[in-house]
């Protein structure tokens, strides 16, 4: 079956200058990945804020153009779209930000925020837009009444259900929600976690999840993917992941995941060093400043991201016999 959305190879860099009399500089924030995502899924993308996952939503939704790569959403390639081009497609692509507080105008109300993008991509009239903003707040759980009040007045929850029904009232196929709970309470989370798996099955949706935290994404994703400094390290299914990680760093981002059996509960490996800077990442495997399983040969040559069994793939040299044998 064709992916609903499918990236090959995508490179996305920013000009930076280091200091005040410093050269301009790249600093690579997706450097080359590639993923596919199927009609109906939820693949997330986990990692350390910086590792550019952010950038990878923002690529995909073409809210940024990529320097290299292709996006191809629904069969077609996007990824050098100009507006013009990318007008008919936005309606289906819609984005669900972290900071509810941030993304929601003040001055409008709840009403005029949730149709926007209806505003936007259809003809309706203004009765129309307000008729079925109210079905959108009740389908998120809010109240119809709710809808001739500001955002102000509403909890964090309540401020990313309204963000969730105005990503909803243009009727995406594909979602890309960044760090979409990351701001909320831990009970809180759950309730919006639960709420975008009733409205995936509901409206057939499919799913990019952003987040930096593994213990946010374990129950709404199909697949997982763990990125770190522009790169994709490891991706499978879920259950692989979380029984199975292979690499290093996936290893250790799992360690410190809380789990509901004590019994279970695994020595957490705490990662020496910082994050280095995605303006000059370590040669050889961009991992290996930290990694506990550091050999020689990966401060030289940089692993391949490759399948190592079906749906399962890895950029590690640890599961690459040829260079085993020579270590
Ligand atoms: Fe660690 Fe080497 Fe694997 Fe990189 S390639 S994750 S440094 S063992
Ligand atoms: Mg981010």
């Amino acid at each position: 079956e064709t992916p609903l959305l499918e990236v090959r190879n995508l490179q996305k860099s920013f000009t930076v200058k280091k200091g005040f009399f410093g050269n301009a500089k790249q600093l690579r924030a997706v450097d080359g990945i590639s993923f596919a995502i199927q009609k109906g899924e939820t693949f997330s993308l986990v990692g350390e804020s910086g590792c550019g996952k952010s950038t990878t939503g923002r690529l995909v939704t073409r809210l940024l153009t990529p320097n290299a790569g292709e996006v191809i959403f629904n069969g077609q390639d996007i990824s050098g779209y100009n507006d013009n081009q990318m007008r008919p497609l936005r309606k289906d692509m819609q984005m669900v930000f972290q900071d509810p507080y941030a993304s929601l105008n003040p001055r409008m109300k709840v009403k005029e925020l949730v149709a926007e993008p209806l505003l936007i991509h259809t003809k309706m009239s203004t009765k129309e837009r307000d008729k079925l903003a109210c079905e959108l707040l009740e389908t998120v759980g809010l109240n119809s009444f709710h809808a001739e009040r500001f955002a102000h007045e509403f909890s964090g929850g309540q401020r990313q259900r309204i963000g969730i029904a105005r990503a909803l009232s243009v009727r995406p196929n594909l979602i890309v929600a960044d760090e979409p709970v990351s701001a909320l309470d831990v009970s809180i989370q759950s309730q919006v976690l639960n709420l975008l798996q009733d409205l995936q099955e509901e409206y057939g949706l499919t799913y990019l999840f952003i987040s930096h935290d593994l213990s946010v994404v374990e129950h709404i994703s199909d697949r997982i993917g763990v990125m770190y400094l522009g790169t994709l390290v490891e991706t499978a299914d879920k259950d692989t992941l979380y029984d199975r990680p292979l690499h290093p760093y996936t290893q250790a981002l799992l360690s410190s995941v809380p789990v509901p059996d004590p019994k279970q509960k695994k020595e957490r490996i705490i990662l020496k060093g910082d994050l280095p800077s995605p303006v000059n990442p370590p040669t050889g495997c961009r991992f290996h400043t930290r990694c506990p399983s550091c050999m020689e040969v990966c401060k030289q040559v940089t692993p391949v991201y490759r399948e190592v069994e079906p749906g399962h793939q890895v950029a590690c040299h640890l599961y690459d016999e040829e260079i085993m044998k020579h270590v």
